[in-house]
């Protein structure tokens, strides 16, 4: 039996009359968005925020142990309290000012990732409130590897909870987890796998500090790490003026559903490592100064030969493998423009134009996750696609079902 999809977040006050729902449409809300917090970006620098967010009895802390989370089962995260996280962050990272601690910056004291993910306005959850307006469950993602110095207190902590029956979900992707929980995943994947891979300056090498509470990574002036003869480093382009090196990076890449010129097929390839059958959108990475539409365009082209001329922004999804923003378009072949051919680029191994009888049949029947079975109508040999919790089966949908062309394709 192939295995329940997780169903997708809610658009943002999707039940609003709108003049652009009206000409648009309903908005798409994909898989890994629509996430419950309220992230206050500008409480971040804010020690006095974090350390009152950190030891409040409603917080909430989702662990991570080498990137994998912490869940009650496949489709819920686990959360647990301060006082369980306490032996292994300390009793108040936040307790001096952002400051202060990057003065006393000391590269060689290893210091558990923490990320302040942001304050959960759902209903019944107003408990922690700051300067007035902030409300709701504080929520951070707090990585737990037993390592360096916190290794006993980490080890201790996961064998803890695996007594009370939960794990640390194994795998290259979650992607069972219920929508907002999925979302809250997204990003403190995201930002703990950014800051796990940066730990060097990029414009000068030395080793950075995390801010922001986990969303900047700055090059303190001085390193008072007993092994440093000289703790004053040498200027850094970072410390001046406007730098993006030290926040955490999230790359666009186009995924296109592709329509013939008369509106009546749709293109899809497939690239080797899918199963037999297995089709799906094409998809690339968009590149330094280029248009997404020129990024459409050029992929397309590059992939499977054909021209396309006008594309459309769908909607978008992100990706947290580890940080693309999937931005998802639609766009239609020129007339003459829609000879495959393979040949520039070797990433597909085929690509076929299909009607929306096969695509809608596919949809109904051969859905699943890579390695996953299709559901029990299938016919060995027909078309199969993508989940729902993918973004290009969102797109595949959205043309047969008339996004294009104001009605459903025949
Ligand atoms: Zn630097």
């Amino acid at each position: 039996m192939p295995k329940p999809v997780p169903a997708l977040p809610e658009p943002a006050h999707a039940t609003v009359d709108s003049m652009l729902s009206r000409k648009f449409g309903k908005e798409v809300a994909n898989y890994f968005s629509g996430s419950p917090l309220n992230r206050v970006s500008f409480l971040r620098p804010d020690h006095a925020f974090l350390s009152s967010a950190l030891r409040h009895p409603s917080t909430a802390f989702v662990l991570f142990n080498e990137l994998d989370p912490l869940v009650s089962s496949p489709h819920s995260l686990a959360t647990v309290s301060y006082s369980d996280v306490k032996p292994v962050i300390g009793e108040d990272p936040f307790a001096s000012s952002e400051e202060e601690v990057i003065k006393a910056y000391n590269s060689s004291t290893y210091l558990p990732q923490i990320i302040f993910l942001g304050l959960d306005e759902r209903k019944g959850k107003e408990g922690f409130v700051y300067k007035e307006h902030y409300k709701g469950q504080p929520w951070f993602a707090v990585d737990v590897t037993p390592k360096e110095s916190v290794k006993d207190a980490a080890e201790k902590l996961v064998e803890g909870m695996k007594a009370k029956g939960l794990d640390f979900q194994k795998g290259r992707m979650n992607m069972d987890l219920e929508a907002q929980d999925a979302a809250i995943y997204a990003e403190a994947r995201h930002l703990l796998d950014w800051n796990a891979r940066n730990p060097f300056c990029a414009a000068c090498g030395y080793p950075t500090l995390s801010i922001n509470a986990g969303f900047k990574r700055t090059c303190p002036p001085k390193d008072v790490a007993p092994s440093i003869q000289n703790p004053e480093r040498p200027p850094c382009a970072t410390r001046k003026g406007i730098s993006n090196l030290c926040f955490p990076r999230t790359d666009p890449t186009v995924i296109m559903a592709v329509v013939s010129a008369d509106g009546q097929r749709i293109l899809l390839g497939r690239s080797k490592r899918f199963p037999p059958a297995w089709y799906s959108t094409l998809a690339g990475f968009l590149e330094p100064a280029e248009s997404v539409e020129e990024a459409v365009r050029r992929e397309v082209w590059e992939e499977s030969g054909i021209h396309l001329g006008r594309v459309v922004i769908h909607s978008t999804q992100p990706w947290p493998y580890p940080a693309n923003l999937m931005i998802g378009a639609i766009g239609q072949a020129i007339p003459g423009g829609e000879e495959i051919h393979l040949g520039h680029d070797a990433e597909l191994e085929d690509a076929k134009w299909y009607t929306a009888e096969e695509v809608r049949e596919a949809l109904r029947v051969g859905t699943s996750g890579l390695g996953e079975e299709p559901g029990p109508d299938y016919k060995e040999g027909g078309l199969r696609l993508p989940p729902k919790t993918a973004i290009a089966n969102q797109l595949i949908s959205a043309v047969v079902n008339g996004f294009a062309s104001g009605s459903p394709m025949i």
